[in-house]
């Protein structure tokens, strides 16, 4: 079969739209899709039916019209993703001056961190409880710190951990004080492209497809989605996927009958700041985070398995009124895209101490077990596409390196530094592999970060 642009197809279909003028090459079959007027529509407006030019299928793909997309906003650094990384990008793009909207599918911020009950943040502190992950991922804790029941073992040298709910609530707070445009329950799905230059990017919501135009763009949506829709290189990993959960009412075991059994507890998890709730990770079996048909399977799996190990908890002597709280909304999803940067990081480069001229972060370790180790600004630059930076999970580096890339606080710092990059991009009218380094790297001391 002769292949045909879809610029072709769409001229060819015209008016009529149907595909028997193309001789029988197409099964044609008009799809009903939303009416276009939906993001449009007040309440209480009628709203008439649309007729729509149809759809076609071809080699079993489905060909869509083409669409005028309504512009939902237009700024100069835009967000995507509110995760630990995309909140902190967007708070640094703001405060350094830029005009900022923050996007994320669910109805909160945090990612992970909170959507996926990832409660316990590891990685601020290097040898000799040096902490290193400071500026507006550090602000976050100190506010959490300030409220009742928000965090827990916080001090020097020990990874707190920190309550979902307190971090939503501190994470509004600061978008809202710092006027961050936001649009909730608003998912990324492509990019605007203009050659290999982004302009925006594409959005689903119940308001419809809609644009976002934008001067820069960072991705924060921990996937690349955006990077991969700009035809960014990069590379898919499998990786744990696991689902976290809470149990309470660990304060009413019963401790004597507990100690006197023979058999021990499993799954208990590790503390809250809520005194006889738990946190409970769980690994999970290596999958791809970006394939529908996994994502289904293992949420379902892991969602019996949960239930199955609190029972196996409470048929534990002592452990009878121990319950599940809640199972995390969010699956955990740990790697699934890493970008193929300018520059990326790898291990022997972390214990080499490796020093770059464009350090933006400097990112902690496990334990608290090595050095500091830098990260270039190159590893957020993707290497074929411009003004799109990465930030969080998906940055550059070298498959050993993901268990140091994505804990929280390295989140944190890579987003303040694509923040401070895109607001500099933006305002200087430069691509963001044009951004002056010196210039970004005194911003972010300025944001009170730590460049070493
Ligand atoms: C099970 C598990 C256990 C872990 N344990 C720890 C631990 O103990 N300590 C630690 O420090 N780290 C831990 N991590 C790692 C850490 O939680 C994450 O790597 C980190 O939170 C990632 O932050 P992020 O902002 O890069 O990405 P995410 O937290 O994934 O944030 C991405 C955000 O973008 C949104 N988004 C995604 N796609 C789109 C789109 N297309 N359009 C709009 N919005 C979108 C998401 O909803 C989300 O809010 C764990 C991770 C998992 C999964």
């Amino acid at each position: 079969m002769s292949r045909i642009s879809r610029r072709d197809l769409m001229r060819m279909l015209g008016g009529t739209g149907v595909a028997a003028g193309l001789g029988g090459v197409f099964s044609a079959r008009p799809l009903r899709a939303d009416p276009a007027s939906r993001a449009d529509a007040p309440p209480g407006t009628p709203v008439a039916g649309t007729d729509h030019p149809p759809a076609v299928m071809i080699d079993g793909k489905v060909i869509q019209p083409e669409r005028e997309l309504p512009l939902l906003h237009e700024t100069d650094v835009l967000v995507v993703g509110g995760g630990s990384a995309g909140v902190v990008a967007a708070l640094a793009a703001k405060r350094a001056g830029a005009r900022v909207a923050l996007v994320e599918r669910y109805g909160h911020f945090g990612g992970l961190w909170t959507g996926g009950l990832v409660v316990l943040v590891i990685g601020h502190w290097v040898t000799g409880n040096k902490q290193v992950c400071q500026g507006i991922g550090e602000e976050m804790l100190q506010r959490l710190e300030k409220l009742d029941r928000g965090i827990v073992n916080r001090r020097p040298g020990v990874n707190p951990t920190v309550d979902a709910e307190a971090l939503k609530y501190v994470m509004v707070e600061m978008v809202v004080e710092d006027h961050v445009d936001v649009f909730l329950h608003c998912w990324g799905v492509d990019a605007i492209m203009d050659g290999n230059t982004i302009r925006g990017a594409v959005f689903e919501s119940k308001s419809g497809r809609q644009a976002i135009l934008a001067k820069q763009v960072v991705d924060a949506t921990g996937d690349g989605d955006v990077f991969a829709a700009a035809g960014a290189e990069h590379e898919r990993r499998r990786y744990h996927l696991g689902l976290v959960s809470r149990i309470g009412n660990l304060d009413k075991v019963d401790q004597a009958k507990a100690k006197k059994s023979p058999r021990k507890p499993r799954h208990l998890g590790n503390i809250t700041p809520i005194a006889g709730v738990n946190w409970v990770n769980m690994h999970g079996p290596d999958a791809d985070g970006l394939d529908v048909r996994e994502l289904s399977q293992l949420e379902l799996n892991h969602r019996r398995q949960i239930w199955k190990n609190v029972e196996e908890l409470r048929s534990t002597p002592g452990y009878e009124d121990v319950y599940l709280m809640e199972t995390a909304p969010q699956l955990g999803v740990r790697i699934t895209r890493a970008l193929h940067g300018v520059e990326t990081l790898t291990m022997k480069g972390v214990l080499e101490n490796q020093k770059y001229p464009d350090c933006v972060a400097v990112g902690g370790a496990w334990a608290g077990d090595h050095q500091e180790w830098q990260i270039p600004y190159r590893a957020l630059l993707p290497r074929n596409v411009e003004n799109v930076l990465a930030a969080g999970r998906c940055i550059s580096g070298e498959p050993r390196m993901a268990d140091l890339i994505r804990v929280i606080p390295n989140c944190f710092i890579t987003g303040h530094a694509a923040g401070c990059a895109a607001a500099i991009a933006a305002q200087d009218g430069c691509l963001a592999r044009e951004v002056d380094v010196p210039k970004l790297q005194k911003l972010l001391r300025e944001q009170d970060a730590y460049l070493g």
